[in-house]
């Protein structure tokens, strides 16, 4: 229900309670609905949309392509919809969003503007007591949170940003109206995808732009360009297949796998293979080239000195081109994509400030300074990321059977079965949670698969008039093992990303998501359901364990 309509009981009791309409949470809610089960959505935004109606910067767009990034429930939805870039805007995909919660009448049962502060599980009941910050207590049968894995924002907490004299913004909490850089001094902190974005589209505007950088990252060039509408039809024809290739894939994205190693091709054939992934760009240009490229230093090493040579080959200035040159493991920080972000900083009014060197001590009246002196500025926009996978989760105090603390049982870092539930936590289930390829992965593929996953678990449990499923202890430990020695076989647990935790101070040091992608990943959900929900306990009865 919007805030415009009549308000809905404050003490409902519910079959589910889904929190974040997202993605996520307007899919869940379309597939609740055809379960005949009542269902109440709750969104802390002011609309539906997720990390599309929050992430409004200059230059937000996808980087996964548009006709893999949307839903694929609905052939009718898939007709109907025209997409008009190889990459969509945040305005386009925010649209689609709008237009999925209309034509499937979802509004109706989404309650915007509440944040669910807390869920407690009432034992003896068999519910979910949820509050909101709204004043609603709601008991629900089953909770889905569906809260997004880059929603929790970490906050800037530079001294002295309360005297700045200017205007300052978080790239995620950007506002409706358009901020207007004109004939101003814009400081920018970060380096992540979203400045990689968003400093192109600043530069256009703004008189000077001071480009704040901790570590630099590596880029993949977007090679946007309007889809024309013949192209869209054409994949619309093949779309069932495609889709499946995505579903089956590692990445959600429907590219052939590699074949061979980095390592077993000449010097040119390797070059061969990455110009013509430069030449295609986007986030898989160079990691799709080879079977290596996430497990074996040497081979990976040949893709990033292949970027290095990229960004030297771009900037002018040498020691700024040196500066750009990120010197991490290539992917194992989440790979950038962009739109003339390197060729940014041939333009004479945008500067790269280096912050590694020269740590930021302080935000002034005036400007931001560094150890090595002032900066005026008129503008601040902070591009310093999220407290990813878990803090939106955590955000909600969430209790289980026994009052227990979900944030005390992951104070050593994220446990799950599957990445969907939580042992000791009943009739929970966690969209794209940590423990599954979620931000490894096109994350509308992963969503689909998680909420027909739980739809299909819940009409299990209905069917057969049960009232409780819990992740047992062991299938919980077996797959926590299980996500631990595979992450460990590959490069990624060496970088400090906010795949670790890294980027948030006192956050466990665990790799959280699962690395084995979303093909095995799906058929290993596939097959836990198929022996009836194995490792997990359904009604005070376990179902058989599996092993993983
Ligand atoms: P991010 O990748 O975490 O980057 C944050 C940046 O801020 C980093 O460069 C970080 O430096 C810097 N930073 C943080 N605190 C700082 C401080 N105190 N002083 C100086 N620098 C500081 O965040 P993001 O760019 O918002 O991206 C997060 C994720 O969102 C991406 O990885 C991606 O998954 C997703 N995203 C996707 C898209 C898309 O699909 N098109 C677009 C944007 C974002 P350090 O690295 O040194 O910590």
């Amino acid at each position: 229900m919007t805030p415009q309509g009549a308000r809905p009981s404050r003490t409902a009791d519910l079959d589910v309670a889904v929190v974040g309409a997202g993605f996520a949470g307007l899919y869940m809610l379309h597939r609740l609905r055809g379960l005949g089960l009542r269902a109440r959505v709750f969104e802390r935004g002011t609309d539906v949309g997720g990390t599309w109606f929050w992430n409004r910067y200059p230059g937000a767009r996808c980087d996964i392509e548009s006709v893999d990034y949307c839903y694929s429930f609905s052939s009718d939805l898939l007709a109907e919809w025209t997409w008009t870039e190889r990459y969509a805007t945040q305005p386009e995909i925010l649209r689609y969003l709008h237009h999925v919660a209309d034509r499937f009448g979802l509004r109706r049962d989404i309650q915007l503007g509440t944040r669910v502060t807390s869920l407690r599980y009432d034992e003896p009941g068999a519910r979910w007591l949820v509050e909101t910050g709204a004043g609603d207590v709601v008991t629900a049968r089953h909770c889905v949170l569906a809260v997004g894995n880059l929603s929790s924002v970490k906050r800037p907490d530079f001294p002295g940003l309360d005297s700045f004299l200017g205007e300052w913004h978080h790239t995620a909490r950007w506002p409706a109206s358009s901020v207007d850089f004109r004939g101003k001094r814009v400081g920018v902190i970060g380096t992540g995808s979203t400045a990689i974005q968003a400093v192109p589209q600043i530069a256009k505007q703004a008189d000077q732009v001071y480009v704040f950088q901790r570590t630099p990252n590596y880029s993949m060039p977007a090679r946007n360009r309007p889809l024309p509408p013949e192209e869209l039809r054409a994949v619309l024809r093949g779309y069932p297949g495609r889709r499946r290739a995505a579903q089956m894939s590692d990445a959600g994205v429907p590219v052939p796998p590699p074949e061979r190693s980095a390592l077993e091709v000449s010097a040119e054939e390797r070059r061969r293979m990455y110009e013509a992934g430069w030449r295609r760009g986007g986030i898989n240009a160079l990691s799709y080239a080879f079977t290596d490229f996430f497990t074996d230093e040497l081979a990976n090493f040949t893709a990033q000195e292949f970027a290095r040579e990229k960004i030297r080959a771009i900037v002018r200035d040498r020691s700024a081109a040196e500066a750009l040159c990120p010197a991490h493991h290539i992917g194992t920080k989440r790979t950038c994509v962009d739109t003339g972000y390197f060729e940014t900083y041939n333009a004479g009014h945008v500067h790269l400030v280096d912050v590694r060197r020269s740590p930021v001590t302080r935000v002034t009246p005036r400007g931001l300074e560094t150890a090595a002196g002032e900066y005026p500025l008129d503008v601040i926009v902070f591009a310093i990321g999220f407290d990813a996978i878990t803090g939106a989760i955590l955000e909600i105090d969430i209790r289980g059977r026994g009052g227990a603390t979900l944030a005390g049982k992951w104070s050593g870092g994220p446990r799950s079965h599957l990445g969907l539930c939580v042992a000791g936590f009943p009739n929970l289930f966690i969209v794209t949670g940590p423990g599954s390829p979620g931000v490894l992965s096109n994350m509308v593929v992963s969503i689909e698969q998680h909420v027909d996953w739980i739809a299909d678990c819940l009409s299990h449990l209905e069917g057969r008039g049960i009232d409780r499923i819990e992740a047992s202890a062991g299938a919980e430990d077996a797959w926590v093992r299980h996500v631990n020695e595979i992450a460990g076989a590959t490069l990624y647990p060496r970088a400090s990303s906010w795949y670790v935790g890294a980027n948030i101070p006192g956050k466990p040091r665990v790799f959280m998501p699962y690395v084995g992608g979303c093909g095995t990943y799906r058929r290993e959900c596939e097959e836990v359901a198929g022996r009836g929900y194995a490792g997990f306990i359904l009604g005070g009865t376990a179902a058989p364990p599996i092993a993983f």
